[in-house]
């Protein structure tokens, strides 16, 4: 009885182990992919002041909230 529990104990926590691993990687692929979205198509770098923030406009060169310079939109990627 004592090696079918112990071989039971060792799989059940190999796949817990396993199972952590692939939800942490699930969820470090979403957060991943969530921020690259918004840096490649929202998020604008000020390169005066140094302050992100996130212009949805379509003008070229969308103000900067916090000193008003023009920025220069990041680039897109051709869908
Ligand atoms: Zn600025």
């Amino acid at each position: 009885m004592i090696p079918i529990t112990l071989s039971w104990f060792v799989c059940l926590y190999l796949g817990v182990f396993l199972v952590g691993m692939i939800l942490l990687w699930m969820g470090y692929e979403v957060i991943r992919r969530r921020s690259e979205g918004i840096s490649n198509q929202e998020l604008v770098h000020c390169r005066i002041c140094d302050s992100r923030y996130s212009d949805i406009s379509t003008a070229e060169l969308p103000h900067c909230p916090a000193c008003g310079s023009l920025n220069e939109r990041p680039s897109r990627r051709s869908s």
